[in-house]
Protein backbone atom coordinates (compact mmCIF):
# COMPACT_ATOMS: atom_id res chain seq x y z
CA UNK A 1 0.00 0.00 0.00
CA UNK A 2 1.31 3.48 -0.94
CA UNK A 3 0.08 5.98 2.23
CA UNK A 4 -0.11 9.20 1.79
CA UNK A 5 2.25 10.72 4.56
CA UNK A 6 5.30 8.26 6.23
CA UNK A 7 6.08 9.70 9.66
CA UNK A 8 9.73 8.65 10.86
CA UNK A 9 9.84 8.89 14.58
CA UNK A 10 6.85 8.47 17.40
CA UNK A 11 8.39 11.77 19.64
CA UNK A 12 6.07 14.03 20.46
CA UNK A 13 6.60 15.88 16.99
CA UNK A 14 5.83 12.50 14.93
CA UNK A 15 2.79 11.83 16.98
CA UNK A 16 1.54 15.17 16.27
CA UNK A 17 2.18 15.42 12.81
CA UNK A 18 0.47 12.06 11.96
CA UNK A 19 -2.55 12.54 14.43
CA UNK A 20 -3.27 16.30 12.54
CA UNK A 21 -2.82 14.34 9.19
CA UNK A 22 -5.10 11.19 9.86
CA UNK A 23 -8.05 13.64 11.12
CA UNK A 24 -7.61 15.46 7.53
CA UNK A 25 -8.54 12.36 6.11
CA UNK A 26 -4.75 11.37 5.25
CA UNK A 27 -3.50 7.79 5.36
CA UNK A 28 -0.54 7.83 7.64
CA UNK A 29 2.03 5.36 8.53
CA UNK A 30 4.25 6.22 11.42
CA UNK A 31 7.57 4.16 12.24
CA UNK A 32 9.05 3.84 15.77
CA UNK A 33 11.99 2.07 16.54
CA UNK A 34 11.87 2.15 20.40
CA UNK A 35 9.06 3.24 22.40
CA UNK A 36 5.90 6.13 21.69
CA UNK A 37 7.08 9.14 23.54
CA UNK A 38 10.50 9.39 22.48
CA UNK A 39 12.89 11.18 25.17
CA UNK A 40 9.94 11.84 26.69
CA UNK A 41 8.97 8.88 27.75
CA UNK A 42 12.01 8.69 29.53
CA UNK A 43 10.87 11.75 31.59
CA UNK A 44 10.81 11.40 35.10
CA UNK A 45 8.97 14.61 35.79
CA UNK A 46 6.99 16.42 32.81
CA UNK A 47 6.16 19.96 34.95
CA UNK A 48 6.34 22.70 32.19
CA UNK A 49 3.74 21.14 29.66
CA UNK A 50 0.62 23.13 29.90
CA UNK A 51 -2.45 21.00 30.98
CA UNK A 52 -0.09 18.17 32.12
CA UNK A 53 0.17 18.42 36.37
CA UNK A 54 2.29 16.64 38.10
CA UNK A 55 2.89 13.48 35.61
CA UNK A 56 6.03 11.53 34.20
CA UNK A 57 6.75 11.59 30.80
CA UNK A 58 5.91 7.80 30.37
CA UNK A 59 2.38 9.04 30.99
CA UNK A 60 1.98 11.56 28.60
CA UNK A 61 3.51 8.96 26.03
CA UNK A 62 1.00 6.38 26.90
CA UNK A 63 -1.61 9.02 26.41
CA UNK A 64 -0.21 9.58 22.71
CA UNK A 65 -0.27 5.91 22.05
CA UNK A 66 -3.77 5.89 22.82
CA UNK A 67 -4.81 8.60 20.48
CA UNK A 68 -2.39 7.23 17.86
CA UNK A 69 -5.04 4.50 17.94
CA UNK A 70 -8.06 6.52 17.87
CA UNK A 71 -7.42 8.59 15.21
CA UNK A 72 -6.30 5.76 13.10
CA UNK A 73 -2.73 5.82 12.74
CA UNK A 74 -0.74 3.33 11.73
CA UNK A 75 2.16 2.69 14.21
CA UNK A 76 4.62 0.13 12.99
CA UNK A 77 7.44 -0.63 15.64
CA UNK A 78 10.36 -0.94 13.13
CA UNK A 79 13.47 0.98 12.65
CA UNK A 80 14.29 2.80 9.23
CA UNK A 81 16.78 2.24 8.23
CA UNK A 82 17.74 3.92 4.38
CA UNK A 83 15.17 6.22 2.75
CA UNK A 84 14.75 6.99 -1.42
CA UNK A 85 13.77 10.78 -1.18
CA UNK A 86 14.14 12.12 -4.73
CA UNK A 87 11.62 10.86 -6.78
CA UNK A 88 7.54 11.82 -5.85
CA UNK A 89 6.75 8.39 -4.50
CA UNK A 90 9.15 8.25 -1.26
CA UNK A 91 10.64 4.46 -0.30
CA UNK A 92 11.38 3.84 3.01
CA UNK A 93 13.67 0.85 4.08
CA UNK A 94 12.98 -0.62 7.90
CA UNK A 95 14.83 -2.91 9.38
CA UNK A 96 11.83 -5.12 8.35
CA UNK A 97 10.61 -4.23 5.08
CA UNK A 98 9.97 -1.46 1.98
CA UNK A 99 7.16 0.61 2.52
CA UNK A 100 6.24 3.79 0.09
CA UNK A 101 4.61 7.31 0.63
CA UNK A 102 3.79 10.46 -1.17
CA UNK A 103 5.42 12.71 1.33
CA UNK A 104 7.56 12.03 4.61
CA UNK A 105 8.25 13.36 7.96
CA UNK A 106 11.22 13.26 9.36
CA UNK A 107 10.77 13.45 13.49
CA UNK A 108 13.72 11.10 14.10
CA UNK A 109 14.65 13.69 17.16
CA UNK A 110 17.90 14.76 19.33
CA UNK A 111 19.78 12.90 21.60
CA UNK A 112 22.53 14.40 24.71
CA UNK A 113 26.23 13.57 24.57
CA UNK A 114 27.19 11.04 26.73
CA UNK A 115 29.91 11.80 29.32
CA UNK A 116 30.68 7.86 29.06
CA UNK A 117 31.73 7.57 32.37
CA UNK A 118 30.71 4.57 35.22
CA UNK A 119 27.16 4.75 36.30
CA UNK A 120 26.19 7.37 34.41
CA UNK A 121 23.60 5.31 32.43
CA UNK A 122 22.43 3.16 35.24
CA UNK A 123 21.86 6.91 37.58
CA UNK A 124 20.09 8.57 34.33
CA UNK A 125 16.59 9.57 35.87
CA UNK A 126 17.95 9.18 39.52
CA UNK A 127 20.51 12.43 39.97
CA UNK A 128 21.50 11.98 36.25
CA UNK A 129 19.75 14.67 34.02
CA UNK A 130 20.63 16.14 30.38
CA UNK A 131 17.51 19.07 30.84
CA UNK A 132 18.10 21.78 33.98
CA UNK A 133 14.70 23.24 32.54
CA UNK A 134 12.87 19.97 32.57
CA UNK A 135 14.39 18.49 36.02
CA UNK A 136 15.91 21.85 37.98
CA UNK A 137 12.62 22.31 40.32
CA UNK A 138 13.57 18.53 41.31
CA UNK A 139 16.82 20.14 43.03
CA UNK A 140 15.43 22.84 45.29
CA UNK A 141 17.78 23.72 47.84
CA UNK A 142 20.07 21.43 46.76
CA UNK A 143 23.13 20.80 45.47
CA UNK A 144 23.72 20.28 41.67
CA UNK A 145 26.60 20.03 39.54
CA UNK A 146 26.77 21.20 35.61
CA UNK A 147 29.21 20.13 33.42
CA UNK A 148 30.45 21.99 30.43
CA UNK A 149 31.69 25.23 29.35
CA UNK A 150 29.37 25.87 26.36
CA UNK A 151 26.42 28.13 26.33
CA UNK A 152 24.02 25.13 27.18
CA UNK A 153 26.08 24.54 30.37
CA UNK A 154 26.25 28.30 31.84
CA UNK A 155 23.14 28.92 30.72
CA UNK A 156 21.71 25.75 33.34
CA UNK A 157 24.07 26.94 35.73
CA UNK A 158 22.53 30.40 36.09
CA UNK A 159 18.82 28.77 35.87
CA UNK A 160 19.89 26.09 38.68
CA UNK A 161 21.49 29.02 40.69
CA UNK A 162 17.81 30.16 41.45
CA UNK A 163 17.13 26.81 42.73
CA UNK A 164 19.73 25.32 44.17
CA UNK A 165 21.42 25.76 47.53
CA UNK A 166 25.05 25.04 45.52
CA UNK A 167 25.82 24.93 41.88
CA UNK A 168 28.89 23.85 40.69
CA UNK A 169 30.37 24.46 37.47
CA UNK A 170 32.75 21.99 35.82
CA UNK A 171 34.67 22.83 32.39
CA UNK A 172 37.46 20.69 31.31
CA UNK A 173 39.36 23.86 29.84
CA UNK A 174 40.35 26.85 31.78
CA UNK A 175 37.72 29.50 29.52
CA UNK A 176 34.49 28.92 28.76
CA UNK A 177 33.46 28.51 25.47
CA UNK A 178 29.99 30.34 26.31
CA UNK A 179 29.25 33.48 25.34
CA UNK A 180 30.87 36.08 27.48
CA UNK A 181 27.49 38.11 27.67
CA UNK A 182 26.36 34.52 29.62
CA UNK A 183 29.54 34.27 31.85
CA UNK A 184 28.45 37.95 32.96
CA UNK A 185 25.99 36.91 33.99
CA UNK A 186 26.66 34.01 35.94
CA UNK A 187 29.60 35.71 37.22
CA UNK A 188 27.33 38.87 38.39
CA UNK A 189 24.87 36.16 39.82
CA UNK A 190 28.08 34.97 42.36
CA UNK A 191 28.85 38.40 43.49
CA UNK A 192 25.43 38.97 44.33
CA UNK A 193 25.72 36.02 46.94
CA UNK A 194 24.54 32.62 44.72
CA UNK A 195 26.74 29.66 46.13
CA UNK A 196 28.17 28.94 42.28
CA UNK A 197 31.79 27.68 42.21
CA UNK A 198 33.46 27.00 38.94
CA UNK A 199 35.89 24.23 38.69
CA UNK A 200 38.13 24.70 35.36
CA UNK A 201 40.41 22.23 33.92
CA UNK A 202 38.35 18.91 35.42
CA UNK A 203 37.15 15.94 33.49
CA UNK A 204 34.43 13.93 35.21
CA UNK A 205 36.38 10.59 36.17
CA UNK A 206 33.02 8.68 38.10
CA UNK A 207 29.28 9.24 38.79
CA UNK A 208 29.57 7.74 42.72
CA UNK A 209 25.62 6.62 43.85
CA UNK A 210 23.87 3.20 43.99
CA UNK A 211 20.41 4.24 43.52
CA UNK A 212 20.72 7.75 43.42
CA UNK A 213 23.91 10.13 42.69
CA UNK A 214 26.21 10.69 46.01
CA UNK A 215 29.01 12.43 44.78
CA UNK A 216 31.70 13.37 41.13
CA UNK A 217 34.83 11.99 41.43
CA UNK A 218 36.77 14.51 39.23
CA UNK A 219 40.34 15.08 37.19
CA UNK A 220 42.41 17.80 36.93
CA UNK A 221 43.38 17.63 33.14
CA UNK A 222 46.19 19.60 33.77
CA UNK A 223 48.26 17.71 37.01
CA UNK A 224 45.99 14.36 37.02
CA UNK A 225 45.21 14.82 40.48
CA UNK A 226 41.83 13.90 42.02
CA UNK A 227 39.02 15.22 44.06
CA UNK A 228 35.41 13.97 44.36
CA UNK A 229 32.50 16.14 45.45
CA UNK A 230 29.58 15.29 47.47
CA UNK A 231 26.21 16.23 44.99
CA UNK A 232 22.38 15.55 44.72
CA UNK A 233 22.37 15.94 40.91
CA UNK A 234 24.35 16.13 37.48
CA UNK A 235 23.17 18.10 35.05
CA UNK A 236 25.64 17.05 31.86
CA UNK A 237 25.50 19.81 29.14
CA UNK A 238 28.31 19.03 26.81
CA UNK A 239 26.51 19.27 23.75
CA UNK A 240 23.95 17.24 21.72
CA UNK A 241 23.43 14.58 18.66
CA UNK A 242 20.76 15.09 16.42
CA UNK A 243 20.35 11.53 15.21
CA UNK A 244 20.35 12.24 11.67
CA UNK A 245 23.19 9.87 10.65
CA UNK A 246 20.81 7.95 8.64
CA UNK A 247 19.96 11.73 6.75
CA UNK A 248 23.77 12.17 5.45
CA UNK A 249 23.13 12.95 1.67
CA UNK A 250 19.92 12.67 1.81
CA UNK A 251 18.47 16.18 2.77
CA UNK A 252 20.56 18.88 3.39
CA UNK A 253 22.26 19.42 7.23
CA UNK A 254 23.91 22.12 8.90
CA UNK A 255 27.76 21.65 10.83
CA UNK A 256 25.92 19.83 13.50
CA UNK A 257 24.07 17.84 11.64
CA UNK A 258 20.70 19.33 12.14
CA UNK A 259 18.16 19.19 9.20
CA UNK A 260 17.98 22.36 7.55
CA UNK A 261 14.29 23.77 6.97
CA UNK A 262 12.64 26.85 5.73
CA UNK A 263 9.75 28.30 7.92
CA UNK A 264 6.87 25.55 6.52
CA UNK A 265 9.00 22.79 7.78
CA UNK A 266 10.39 21.86 3.86
CA UNK A 267 13.83 20.53 3.58
CA UNK A 268 15.93 20.57 0.11
CA UNK A 269 13.71 17.88 -1.05
CA UNK A 270 10.28 18.47 -2.32
CA UNK A 271 7.36 16.30 -0.10
CA UNK A 272 9.54 15.73 2.49
CA UNK A 273 9.54 17.84 5.70
CA UNK A 274 11.38 17.74 9.62
CA UNK A 275 10.67 19.42 12.58
CA UNK A 276 10.67 19.03 16.44
CA UNK A 277 14.54 18.42 18.15
CA UNK A 278 16.20 17.23 14.78
CA UNK A 279 16.24 20.32 12.79
CA UNK A 280 17.87 23.86 13.36
CA UNK A 281 16.19 25.48 16.27
CA UNK A 282 16.63 27.31 19.47
CA UNK A 283 14.21 25.91 22.19
CA UNK A 284 13.90 21.80 22.40
CA UNK A 285 11.12 21.16 24.27
CA UNK A 286 7.88 19.23 23.78
CA UNK A 287 5.64 22.33 23.67
CA UNK A 288 7.76 23.41 20.50
CA UNK A 289 7.81 19.71 19.26
CA UNK A 290 4.21 19.55 18.87
CA UNK A 291 3.95 23.14 17.27
CA UNK A 292 6.27 21.63 14.53
CA UNK A 293 4.62 18.69 14.05
CA UNK A 294 0.76 20.71 13.76
CA UNK A 295 2.43 23.07 11.44
CA UNK A 296 3.98 20.39 9.15
CA UNK A 297 0.21 18.91 8.93
CA UNK A 298 -0.81 21.99 6.93
CA UNK A 299 2.43 22.45 4.67
CA UNK A 300 2.33 18.41 4.15
CA UNK A 301 -1.44 19.14 2.79
CA UNK A 302 -0.77 21.77 0.97
CA UNK A 303 2.50 20.14 -1.07
CA UNK A 304 0.24 16.68 -1.08
CA UNK A 305 -2.57 18.76 -2.70
CA UNK A 306 -0.87 20.18 -5.77
CA UNK A 307 0.99 17.07 -6.45
CA UNK A 308 -2.82 15.71 -6.84
C1 LIG B 1 15.78 13.82 30.18
C2 LIG B 1 14.93 14.75 29.38
C3 LIG B 1 13.89 15.39 30.01
C4 LIG B 1 13.09 16.28 29.29
N1 LIG B 1 12.05 16.87 29.95
C5 LIG B 1 11.27 17.74 29.28
C6 LIG B 1 10.20 18.41 29.95
O1 LIG B 1 9.94 18.20 31.14
N2 LIG B 1 9.45 19.27 29.22
C7 LIG B 1 9.70 19.53 27.90
O2 LIG B 1 8.96 20.31 27.32
N3 LIG B 1 10.70 18.91 27.25
C8 LIG B 1 11.50 18.04 27.90
N4 LIG B 1 12.54 17.43 27.25
C9 LIG B 1 12.74 17.73 25.81
C10 LIG B 1 11.73 16.92 24.95
O3 LIG B 1 11.73 15.59 25.36
C11 LIG B 1 12.07 17.02 23.47
O4 LIG B 1 12.15 18.36 23.08
C12 LIG B 1 11.02 16.31 22.63
O5 LIG B 1 10.88 14.97 23.02
C13 LIG B 1 11.39 16.36 21.15
O6 LIG B 1 10.46 15.60 20.44
P1 LIG B 1 10.80 14.96 19.02
O7 LIG B 1 9.58 14.22 18.61
O8 LIG B 1 11.30 16.01 18.10
O9 LIG B 1 12.04 13.99 19.27
P2 LIG B 1 12.20 12.74 20.24
O10 LIG B 1 11.41 12.88 21.47
O11 LIG B 1 13.67 12.56 20.35
O12 LIG B 1 11.58 11.54 19.40
C14 LIG B 1 12.23 11.03 18.28
C15 LIG B 1 11.79 9.59 18.09
O13 LIG B 1 12.28 9.12 16.86
C16 LIG B 1 12.66 7.76 17.02
N5 LIG B 1 13.62 7.41 15.97
C17 LIG B 1 14.84 7.95 15.80
N6 LIG B 1 15.44 7.38 14.75
C18 LIG B 1 14.57 6.46 14.23
C19 LIG B 1 14.63 5.53 13.15
N7 LIG B 1 15.70 5.44 12.36
N8 LIG B 1 13.56 4.74 12.93
C20 LIG B 1 12.46 4.81 13.73
N9 LIG B 1 12.36 5.65 14.77
C21 LIG B 1 13.40 6.47 15.02
C22 LIG B 1 13.25 7.72 18.41
O14 LIG B 1 13.24 6.40 18.93
C23 LIG B 1 12.33 8.64 19.17
O15 LIG B 1 11.25 7.95 19.76
C24 LIG B 1 13.34 16.53 27.92
C25 LIG B 1 14.38 15.86 27.28
C26 LIG B 1 15.16 14.99 28.00
C27 LIG B 1 16.28 14.26 27.30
Amino acid sequence: MEYDAIVIGGGPTGVTAAIYLARSGKSVLLFEKTMIGGQIAYTYDVENYPGYIGGDGFGLSQNFVKQLDETGVKVVYEEVINLELQDKIKIIFTNKGTYSARCVILCLGAGSKKLEVPNEAKLTGKGVSYCATCDGSLYRNKTVCVLGGGNSAVEEAIYLSDIAKKVYLVLRRDEFRAESSLVKTLLRKKEEGKDIEIIKNNVTEQIVGEDKVDALILKNVKDNSTQTIDVDGVFVAIGRIPNTALLVDKVALDKQGYVIVNDKFETNIPGVFAGGDVIVKDLRQIVTAVSDGALISISANNYLRKID
